[in-house]
Parts: structure tokens; sequence; C-alpha cells
């Protein structure tokens, strides 16, 4: 089984939560899908760029 290290996480995005399995050789993926992980980015782009 040399290769095969599946890594099982969950979604990193709130509310969704959705347990994924990261297929990425680098084991990065927070997200459970691309949606998810586009609107974790514009979340995190507002909340840098915001005015108080
Ligand atoms: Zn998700």
């Amino acid at each position: 089984m040399a290769g095969g290290a599946d890594r099982f996480g969950v979604c990193a995005a709130d509310p969704c939560r959705a347990p994924y399995l990261d297929r990425t050789r680098a084991g990065r993926q927070r997200f459970c899908c691309e949606l998810c992980n586009n609107r974790a980015a514009a979340a995190a782009y507002r909340s840098r760029t915001r005015r108080s």
C-alpha cells in the first residue's frame, strides 16, 4: 500500500463541516469542494480588507 495515504478531514468552511477525502499529494485540502474553498477565500478577503 505504498503512496496510498488517503486522508480524511472535515470541511473548514462554516457551517458546512462536511467530511471530505483529501486527495492532494501535499495534504493541504481544507474544504469539501471548490464552492466552500471559494466562499472561505472570499470571507477571508473581506475580513482582511474591511474597514472599521
Ligand atoms: Zn464544505
